[in-house]
């Protein structure tokens, strides 16, 4: 049977994620070091599963509402305000979703008319431009350079928008490059949405990962951008439950109702007992989460003085798990590199245009990862770049 015919035209025109591809790679390779998949290395803290394990104990194992449970919307509802300075209320501005990848479709769906532009800066998470795709949307890349640390500049968004422009999607701290945007960079961009009446769709998944001590601003506190912000969050990454498969998203009730239409009919609601370890996670789950967000702030700084002292230009990223070297000396391009890393000394590393042609010349490295094996890996690719000068 032929079914090239029977796939729908647009999504047989979305390439396969290019993460997904260099992975197969590696799969079934004991012998292999990956600093590829962008999850934490830690288990989910025990008093956060402890509190799936009681749901389940407790019998808790049917649908809860559409929008998520209250008690968890209330919780998500009192953390927002405290940590995004942004008061949505748990009633009608919130909709529990699973993972931050079903709040990226919701929104996206629930938004985009056939034809309407999103603009998105790249590199970025390879989920973004498929999903506008998916919902009939064009996308619209926008490059940010190492020189401006990989944060998107107001000028060039400006450079991008037409009239067709609907929406304006972020994610700071960016994976894969660990960007942060500054105040002045989020307060001129906020402007130019204002202006151009633009939703902006903020994944700002990796929030809680700041280093140095810098406190993570979200565009969405920023006068005039609540009514027109749709912002992302999850527990993935900070807490560790990337299985829980659990996000939401903070909005203005017209757009929240709209994407709950789509969640009622696609997904129904999210798994109760992950939605009662979100509870715990919020309420009680911030000094684990801080240990483990120092663990990373160590890990970051090892592996910026490694890349940089064996001669591989690495800027220090501001937040996420990830670093974004420059292997383009090398004379190899990113997939070349990869490859042979592989090959060579088997360690894996996602080249950089897996998240857009501009990572070419790129590698994303995961340090979430444990010290011992992170060491082991900056000695074979230190090892490996010798064999190349
Ligand atoms: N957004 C970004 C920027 C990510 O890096 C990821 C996962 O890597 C996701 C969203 C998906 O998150 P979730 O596990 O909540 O679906």
């Amino acid at each position: 049977m032929d079914y090239s015919n029977i796939i729908a035209k647009h999504i047989s025109a979305i390439p396969r994620s290019g993460i997904r591809d260099f992975f197969e790679l590696v799969q079934g390779r004991d012998d292999v070091i990956s600093l590829g998949v962008g999850e934490p290395d830690f288990t989910t803290p025990w008093h956060i599963r402890e509190a799936a394990i009681y749901s389940l104990e407790k019998g808790q194992t049917t649908y809860t509402s559409n929008l998520g449970m209250l008690s968890l919307r209330k919780s998500i509802s009192k953390y927002v305000s405290g940590f995004f300075h942004v008061d949505y209320s748990a009633e009608k501005e919130i909709i529990v979703t699973v993972g931050v990848s079903e709040a990226i479709d919701l929104a996206l769906r629930a938004l985009l008319n056939p034809g309407d532009e999103v603009i998105y800066h790249e590199p970025c998470y390879v989920s973004y431009s498929p999903s506008i795709v998916m919902a009939y949307g064009e996308a619209v890349a926008v490059e940010t350079t190492k020189q401006d640390g990989f944060s998107l500049k107001p000028e060039a968004l400006a450079a991008a928008i037409t009239p067709r422009t609907r929406m304006v999607m972020l994610n700071f701290p960016t994976n894969p490059t660990g960007a942060v945007a500054s105040r002045a960079d989020l307060e001129g961009i906020a402007a130019l949405c204002i202006k151009h009446d633009l939703i902006v769709m903020t994944d700002e998944i990796y929030s809680e990962l700041r280093y140095d001590g810098e406190e993570h601003l979200s565009i969405a506190a920023l006068p005039g951008m609540k009514e027109r912000t749709i912002l992302l969050h999850g527990f993935s990454k900070a807490f560790a439950m990337t299985g829980f498969r659990l996000g939401y998203a903070c909005a203005p009730q017209p757009i929240i109702e709209a994407m709950m239409k789509i969640h009622q009919y696609a997904m129904l609601c999210a798994p109760i007992m992950s939605q009662n370890a979100a509870i715990e996670a919020l309420e009680n789950g911030t000094p684990s989460m801080l240990k483990m967000r120092d663990s990373y702030h160590q890990r970051r700084d090892f592996v910026v003085r490694r890349l940089n002292e064996m001669g591989i230009d690495c800027h220090t990223p501001g937040g996420a798990f990830y670093v974004f070297p420059d292997i383009s000396k090398f004379g190899l391009s990113s997939k070349e590199f990869a490859m042979k890393l592989l090959e060579a000394e088997s360690v894996a590393a996602v080249p950089g245009t897996a998240f857009g042609a501009c990572g070419e010349g790129f590698l994303r490295c995961c340090y979430a990862t444990g010290f011992d094996d992170l060491k082991l890996a900056m000695d074979k690719i230190e090892n490996f770049i010798s064999t190349l000068k």
